[in-house]
């Protein structure tokens, strides 16, 4: 029993009877990479390629400095999975030489892959160095885009990485309703979703998430949240294909178990919380996951969708 408690503390991310759910870090940068190797991460789920933009306020870096920086996080994967995201620029991330300043509202103006597909080259020299990054690696390099809408979307970012001759997975991010709605849709194109969930709880509740009057709405336990995944995770199953989640909802340890049962297939977050949700998991099987996952659905507020899930989890 101890060696099991410690394995748990340790291995792969597992639910009690086996079904995996790799475990991996949220990254802001090379220097995030120690901590996440620490934590027992099994690659990078959501690498926030933002960092690499501040210094400057007026120019992209290069492509030298890209692909250092980038070439030091794959590097420290060798075998493990590495999701990059391009850049997300705007609303609450805004960079001075991309991001229109007259916009009413920037959280549903121009930002993330809407940024990068009117500065096309930003994305082309991200993409590019990235390609000679990778070159030579045999980590399984992935990247998505931020701010999917539609599958028009999808296949402009899955065109961009080709014509850059970038050889990974190409995936959409679901941070916008309309994209849990028609995932199908975006499957099309790319060969696999991330929820960010921080956004698409924004969006589905018409919620700022920078103003702190409005968090309740936030609450990544929310049963029309909880739909969304749902929708999403069904989609990329019906389509073999796999559904992340990389926003905060996936370090939670209690939601982390009714994400899985949602059918998410890998779970992004911070270091430090991914030995809570590995112990977290470990303790229950997925056919519980499953009916603490129905439990929430159930349930009219967030809340009630905690405590529901809870109950089933502790056996009440
Ligand atoms: C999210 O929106 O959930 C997400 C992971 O992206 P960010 O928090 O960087 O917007
Ligand atoms: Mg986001």
């Amino acid at each position: 029993e101890r060696k099991a408690a410690l394995a748990a503390a340790t291995g792969p991310g597992a639910t009690a009877d086996g079904h995996k759910v790799p475990l991996l870090a949220n990254i802001g940068g090379p220097a995030d990479v120690a901590a996440a190797i620490e934590a027992g991460a099994e690659g990078v789920g959501l690498f926030r390629t933002e960092f690499l933009f501040l210094d400057d306020s007026k120019n992209a870096p290069s492509e030298e400095k890209q692909v250092e920086a980038y070439r030091q996080v794959l590097e420290a994967f060798p075998e493990g999975r590495v999701v990059v995201r391009v850049l997300d620029a705007g609303a609450d991330k805004p960079l001075d030489f991309l991001t229109p300043g007259d916009e009413p509202n920037p959280a549903l103006g121009v930002r993330g892959l809407r940024t990068l597909l009117d500065h096309p080259e930003v994305l082309r020299t991200q993409l590019t160095a990235l390609a000679k990054a990778a070159e030579g690696l045999p980590v399984h390099l992935e990247v998505m885009a931020p701010m999917v809408a539609d599958r028009a979307d999808a296949k402009a970012f899955a065109d961009a990485c080709r014509e850059a001759g970038l050889r990974a997975k190409y995936g959409a991010m679901v941070e916008i309703p309309s994209a849990a709605l028609r995932a199908r849709s975006v499957l099309r194109e790319v060969e696999f979703l991330s929820l960010g969930t921080n956004d698409l709880a924004q969006y589905t509740f018409a919620a700022d998430r920078q103003v702190g009057a409005v968090s309740r709405l936030q609450d990544p336990w929310q049963p029309a949240l909880l739909d969304l995944v749902a929708l999403s995770a069904e989609a990329a199953r019906a389509e073999g294909k796999s559904c992340g989640v990389c926003g905060e909802a996936a370090s939670d340890p209690l939601l982390a178990c009714v994400l899985t049962g949602l059918g998410v297939t890998s779970l992004s977050m911070g270091a430090a919380s991914i030995p809570y949700v590995r112990a977290s998991l470990a303790k229950f099987t997925l056919a519980q996951c499953e009916r603490a996952a129905a439990a929430a659905r159930a349930a009219d507020s967030a809340d009630e969708a905690r405590n529901a899930a809870q109950a089933v989890l502790s056996g009440e």
